[in-house]
């Protein structure tokens, strides 16, 4: 069997597709796990996947954004070495794009550029009036439901909520980068979630290697299964290859 560093050495269009498991190693909580939002919600407050969705922003909003504010903004995290092993890897012209799960935009803090947010990101929140930006910052500084400062709209998270489609044109994106990759490495996430988790059906690829503490339905099809941390494995194998 091959080893990480040799599949990253022999690509040339390398694919990475993520999940929460590539920010956990930098203190971001993933929903599902047995330590993640799932897991610590208490049995009187309203179930996570309420107050993640679009009909919680419409009827609820106050407690949305209490939740929001508090469980799914992480100002002080920072990238980890797996986010920054990646950026290396685009910056010597190996990796054409990450593809995420994670709203939390550490691959961008790393230095990756082309980043195609599934789910959209919380960096960047929108008046649902006259579509104003605001960055995360105007988001944590706010209190009750966040009003645009230009029209007093409401302004929200642009990231994908339950009960919202997925943005087409960066599944579409997704899809036409994984086509074209000769290495896609999948990590962090166990492809449970759908239409996402699909999208590694679409790889025709050489190589498919799989990092992810927990078995995922796919590690029969990988040529390479890593039931390892991603920072250290992705770290060390970029570290030797690179220098
Ligand atoms: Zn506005």
């Amino acid at each position: 069997m091959d080893s990480l560093q040799a599949i990253l050495d022999r690509g040339q269009d390398i694919v990475f597709f993520g999940g929460a498991g590539i920010s956990t190693e930098s203190g971001i909580p993933d929903f599902r796990s047995s330590a993640g939002l799932y897991a610590t919600a208490t049995p009187d407050s309203p179930a996570p996947e309420y107050l993640l969705s679009h009909e919680c922003l419409e009827h609820d909003p106050e407690s949305f954004f209490d939740f929001h504010r508090t469980s799914l903004l992480h100002p002080k995290a920072r990238p980890n070495r797996a986010h920054q092993a990646l950026a290396r890897l685009e910056e010597v012209g190996k990796l054409s794009a990450v593809i995420t799960q994670n709203i939390d935009g550490l691959h961008q803090a790393a230095g990756s550029r082309r980043v195609l947010e599934l789910h959209g990101s919380a960096q960047r929140n929108r008046c649902i009036d006259c579509g104003q930006v605001q960055d995360m910052r105007f988001m944590l500084d706010s209190t009750g439901v966040p009003r645009c400062p230009i029209c007093r709209g409401m302004v929200r998270p642009d990231v994908v909520l339950y009960g919202e489609p997925l943005d087409q044109r960066v599944m579409d994106a997704a899809i036409e980068a994984i086509l074209a990759c000769d290495v896609l490495i999948v990590g962090g996430t166990s492809l449970n979630v759908y239409p996402a988790a699909g999208l590694v059906n679409f790889y025709q690829g050489r190589d498919l290697v799989l990092i992810n503490r927990d078995p995922t339905a796919h590690d029969g099809q990988a040529s390479l299964v890593l039931h390892q941390d991603l920072g250290p494995t992705l770290g060390d194998a970029v570290d030797s290859l690179l220098g």
